[in-house]
């Protein structure tokens, strides 16, 4: 089921929680709807679902329309952060429950309704279970039953709102991998709201970034990594290193350090900062053109990375780098070492660019 939100708003009194959103979802697409807190991504969940209706705009699924749909008649599977399990029903009655009050019309027997609750247990690894009340397993388990019950009616669009939040780290993690080949063997189009950008990188085919009710960037996890459009975006989805400056014939001079940008015309002769991703900053043992002094002040390796902390010589100010272990440990270099850095790719906002 492909899905379309056409120029959707929503109001809430005079509040514009969203605004003229504009997002086009290919059948079968794994999407993040990614922000902080307040960004409105739980009420387009919601609008989507039927749950609440747009102030403005429409929603497609296919090609038909289902702004003025209800919840119930758009199908689509729903699970929420906090397990909605019933509490006083078993697993198997929990994950049953939307094929057992079908109409008697289009009501599997109960012995297909036992054969699907097996087949999902098995699917969600919760074999056996089947008898237990949702007060005895783990938030892990009980946030698989929620998603067993939402795929047992078969929904065409899975909509999930910070499903794995109340989950602890590792649970997560699991569970995040395991989502994904959920997904791909239900050929369903799936949409999940997260404030974590690990989650979403993860786990999305794209990633929808919002922020005060509007899309900011939609993308690839790749896309909105290495090419953020905004200042925003950039510093919502990982570490950043700025450099506040002036660019002059394409050098941004910030104190000091001069550094080569791409050279856009629209930044010439402006106030601008400049925004470097630690594992876009080049280590080398002497002076190379482009590149500025730095004292080493951590060194910390992680498994195939080594992250490193260094002051700025002159400036003072701190900055991150992360290198491959095998580019770093060559170098031989050490806490107090004076090295030099250059960045390979420099993103410059000017002023207007932050208007968010
Ligand atoms: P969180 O990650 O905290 O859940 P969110 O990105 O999902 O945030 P929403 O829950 O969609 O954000 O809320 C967006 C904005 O709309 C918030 O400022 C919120 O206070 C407001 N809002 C949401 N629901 C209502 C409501 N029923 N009445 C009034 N304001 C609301």
């Amino acid at each position: 089921m492909s899905i379309e939100i056409n120029h959707v708003s929503k109001y809430f009194g005079d509040f514009k929680a969203l605004e003229q959103i504009q997002l086009s979802i290919k059948k079968g697409e794994l999407i993040a709807l990614l922000g902080p807190s307040g960004s409105g991504k739980t009420s387009l969940l919601r609008i989507i679902a039927g749950l609440e209706s747009a102030s403005e705009g429409s929603i497609f699924f296919n090609d038909q329309d289902m702004t003025d749909v209800d919840a119930v008649s758009r199908h689509v599977g729903f699970v929420f952060q906090h397990y909605a399990l019933f509490s006083h029903m078993t697993v198997a009655d929990n994950i049953s429950y939307g094929l057992r009050v079908r109409s008697r019309r289009v009501r599997p027997s109960k012995k297909e309704i036992n054969e699907k609750v097996d087949e999902l247990l098995n699917l969600v690894k919760l074999d056996g279970l089947q008898k237990r009340y949702p007060s005895q397993l783990s938030g892990g388990q009980r946030q698989r039953v929620a998603l067993a019950r939402a795929l047992a009616v078969q929904p065409e669009v899975l909509l999930l709102d910070e499903p794995f939040g109340a989950l602890d780290a590792k649970v997560r993690k699991e569970l995040r991998r395991w989502l994904r080949n959920l997904h791909n063997q239900f050929d369903v189009t799936s949409i999940f709201v997260t404030h974590d950008q690990e989650e979403a990188m993860d786990v999305a085919d794209r990633i929808v970034v919002m922020n005060k009710g509007r899309i900011e960037q939609i993308g690839t996890p790749d896309e909105v990594y290495e090419n953020p459009n905004s200042p925003f975006v950039f510093d919502f989805l990982g570490n950043v290193n700025l450099f506040k400056g002036r660019v002059q014939e394409g050098n941004l001079t910030s104190g000091t350090i001069t550094l080569r940008t791409s050279g856009s015309p629209k930044h010439e002769n402006k106030e601008v900062v400049g925004y470097i991703r630690p594992h876009q900053m080049e280590l080398h043992q002497s002076h190379i053109e482009g590149a500025f002094p730095i004292k080493i002040t951590h060194i910390q390796p992680v498994g195939p990375i080594v992250f490193i902390e260094a002051e700025k010589v002159n400036e003072g100010e701190l900055i991150d780098i992360e290198l491959p272990k095998n580019e770093f440990t060559p170098l031989g270099l050490k806490i107090g070492d004076t090295v030099y850095s250059r960045p390979n790719q420099v993103h410059v906002f000017s002023p207007e660019e932050f208007s968010i």
